[in-house]
């Protein structure tokens, strides 16, 4: 008899075909500036570890700390008896962090859009959501019986559209969800307009700002950055970017938190993430308050880089933060510049279709506050050698 799981074969050939597979490397190591991938030396150009906290003393230590005092498992779903004291201070911290009433942490921001979301709306209620939200915002959506409105990305006007309509059903709640800096392009959502579409209609906000956090608004993320920190209902994050550390949050008003945790399966059914993690993540944000040069690092850095990467010839598209693509056409060529860079010493990521257009597959270059002149430079000086080695710009 044939293997009933046989197609998985048949199917992960054609992925692989389609170039669709992912290539897994190994780092052997801490993840900082400078990696050890499977033994070669590198310049880590593709991690979300903004600000170089994943191998910062301080966030070591903390974690020992409560390893030895707590133990390595929370022994429990968050629910039933896995909250320490140690989680409870880290909820504070963010609430204080993020400016709102109250805060609670998921096990990853991916728990958060996935418990959460299908809480805030069902039947009769619509949801409205930007094309390039994030996986997990799409997957939320899905797991509701919400009508679903997409508008194109960050088009004010579409959006404005979609709330006109809305308004004339009548739905009992329209929720407005968006990631707060956008992962493909580093594009920034237009908070202004959309708090303000959203005052107009009646609508609710939900930013998930993932890629902002530690980045804008001196490194409380978008809310400060517009200061709009009031006005969007639901922020959501994640510890496992610029934080270096692990875990999601959601941070809003106290009845938010409340509900969230009492409806929430993601939270309910499923374990909290280790004390340490918690130690870890207070101590990611008092090492934001504390170091504020490493934010404006950050974005030194992405100014010097992008400035030099397009004098180059690099298109580097609707980047407004140091997520910044060199985009050079079609997928092939993306992924020759991705493993001609990594002979080079540099570990990047090549972006292709689906995820983003045919014509515009990429690298994605994410900047570091860890990185010094020397490190941006070795990376310019290889990309200007490979744009004449592979005929790129
Ligand atoms: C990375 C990302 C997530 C996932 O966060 P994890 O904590 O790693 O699960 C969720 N939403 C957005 C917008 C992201 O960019």
């Amino acid at each position: 008899m044939k293997e009933k799981t046989e197609f998985l074969e048949r199917e992960y050939k054609e992925l692989e075909e389609k170039g669709y597979t992912w290539v897994i490397r190994d780092l052997l190591g801490p993840s900082d500036v400078h990696v050890n991938v499977e033994g070669k030396e590198c310049i880590m150009l593709a991690s979300n570890n903004y600000l170089n906290l994943a191998n910062h003393p301080k966030l070591k230590e903390a974690a020992m700390k409560a390893i030895e005092r707590y133990g390595a498992g929370a022994g429990s779903d968050w629910s039933i008896a896995g909250t320490m004291d140690i989680h409870q201070k880290l909820y504070r911290k963010i609430a204080e962090f993020k400016n709102t009433e109250d805060a609670v942490t998921f096990q990853t921001g991916f728990a958060v859009n996935a418990g959460v979301i299908p809480q805030l709306a069902g039947k009769g209620d619509i949801l409205i959501s930007d094309e390039l939200n994030h996986g997990s915002i799409i997957d939320g959506v899905r797991l509701t019986k919400a009508d679903r409105a997409i508008y194109s990305h960050s088009n004010m006007g579409e959006l404005e559209k979609v709330l006109q309509d809305a308004d004339k059903k009548n739905y009992r709640r329209a929720i407005i969800l968006t990631d707060g800096v956008f992962s493909m392009d580093g594009d920034i959502a237009k908070m202004d307009e959309i708090c303000k579409l959203a005052e107009e209609y009646g609508a609710m906000v939900y930013v998930d700002d993932a890629h902002g956090e530690g980045v804008l608004g001196d490194g409380h993320g978008i809310g400060r950055e517009f200061d709009l920190e009031k006005k969007i209902d639901f922020q959501v994050g994640t510890f496992s970017k610029a934080f270096g550390s692990f875990g999601g949050m959601l941070a809003g008003s106290e009845s938010l938190i409340k509900f969230a945790y009492n409806t929430a399966r993601t939270w309910l059914l499923s374990a909290a993430f280790p004390p340490h993690v918690a130690a870890a993540n207070i101590a990611a944000l008092e090492v934001v308050e504390e170091e504020p040069e490493r934010v404006k690092k950050l974005w030194d850095n992405t100014r010097y880089f992008k400035k030099e990467i397009e004098s180059l010839g690099f298109d580097t598209g609707y980047s407004q933060t140091p997520i910044i693509p060199a985009i050079v056409g079609d997928s092939k060529k993306a992924k020759e510049l991705a493993e001609n860079l990594y002979k080079e010493g540099i570990f990047a990521l090549a972006i292709v279709f689906p995820m983003v257009a045919r014509d515009k597959a990429r690298i994605r270059n994410q900047m570091n506050a860890g990185m010094t002149r020397e490190d941006l430079d070795k990376i310019l000086s290889a990309y200007e050698k490979l744009s004449t080695k592979l005929k790129l710009v």
